[in-house]
Parts: structure tokens; sequence; C-alpha cells
């Protein structure tokens, strides 16, 4: 209801996709501690020079730090004879280190995430815009083109709003209490059975 007086008020939001892509977004991932269950933060290692491409982001060497427990871990690319085995984007954990991404919450029968605050606020720009546009680019590459259907529906506009103003609160927040429900491990996927029972993993 609220939305459609801010329609009315404010006339049609536009959005107009550029076509940028989900690795532009992966430059810093916020995910729970395997330490202490709090969020830490998935960067290039800071040592290495700042990556040419952006696909270099897949490549190049992580560093996974916690502010709160202070610990540190180093990723780096699979090697497969000269190739180097890049990270594959597009799921609700983080593709380096395997962790739950700090940024999940349940969202109409799904799992609404994130991998950073510029992230959910590029998806709200989208979500909240009700004239779509296109840009001239392939959809294949682009992160907007490629969201899920249920996340375009103009009937779940406002519970996904909602869901991405909680992730844009949990992005600000740290402390294992402030975890949320759906950030544990295979929080995020369907699960046609149970087999997360059996996992090494404190959180
Ligand atoms: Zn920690």
């Amino acid at each position: 209801m609220g939305d459609e007086r801010g329609e009315r008020a404010e006339g049609p939001r536009r959005h107009r996709d550029l076509g940028g892509a989900l690795t532009a977004f992966a430059d810093r991932l916020l995910v729970v501690c395997p330490g202490c269950g709090g969020r830490a933060v998935v960067v290039p290692r800071p040592d290495l020079p700042a990556p040419r491409y952006g696909s270099e982001l897949l490549f190049m060497p992580r560093r996974l730090a916690c502010g709160g427990c202070g610990l540190v871990r180093e990723w780096n690319a699979e090697r497969k004879g000269t190739a180097l085995v890049g990270a594959v984007l597009g799921e609700s954990d983080d593709p380096f280190f395997g962790r739950p991404l700090w940024l999940r919450t349940p969202c109409v029968g799904h799992v609404l995430w994130a991998y950073n605050a510029a992230h959910v606020e590029a998806l709200a720009a989208y979500v909240g815009a009700t004239m779509r546009e296109r840009g001239p680019f392939s959809p294949t590459s682009s992160m907007i083109a490629r969201l899920p259907e249920w996340m375009k529906r103009g009937r779940h506009r406002a519970p996904v709003l909602a869901g991405l103003a909680t992730l844009a609160e949990l992005a600000e927040h740290s402390s294992p209490a402030d975890r949320s429900p759906a950030a544990h491990p295979d929080g995020g996927r369907p699960r046609p059975h149970d087999a997360r029972l059996f996992t090494s993993e404190p959180w």
C-alpha cells in the first residue's frame, strides 16, 4: 500500500540496466567468519596490484579477514596445467572460501543474498523501479538481466525491497549475535534431502 502511494506521489521510477556484471561487486564480499560466526570480509590480497580487468577478480589471490576475532585465511586459484581455475559467482556462498554470505535473508520462499552494501543498493534501484529498460548489451553478462524471475515480479516488489532493507541493515552489523538466521552453511540452497547434518563447520 505504501508502495502505491509512493508511486502516485513520485511518478514512475525508471531503471536502465547498463549491463554491469556480478563480478563488479565481487571486490568485497561480506561472509560469516569460520572462526567466530561474526562478519568477515573477503577481498583481493591487499599487497598485490589492483586488477586491470574485472574478470581478474575471479583469479586473484584472496584474503578472508575478521575484525572480530582476528582470523586471516588465504585463497589461491587452483591450477590445472598452465591454467588457473577461477571462482564461479552466482550462489549464496562466497565462491572463494565457500563461506555463507553474511547478507542473506529469507524472502518469498527463497533466499535473498548480496555480496556487500553496494550490491544491495544496485538491486534495490532495479527492484524499486516501475519502468525497467534494458541497455544495448548482451544480457548474458548483466547482473540485472540474470536475476531470478521471482525477484523481477511486480507483485514481489514490496517483499523484495523489504528483504533488501534487511540486508542493508545487516551490512552495518558484524557481531555473531547479529548474524542472519539464513546465514549458515547450506542456508541459501534448496535442500531436497537434508545433507547438512554432518558438518564440521562450527557455524
Ligand atoms: Zn571472526
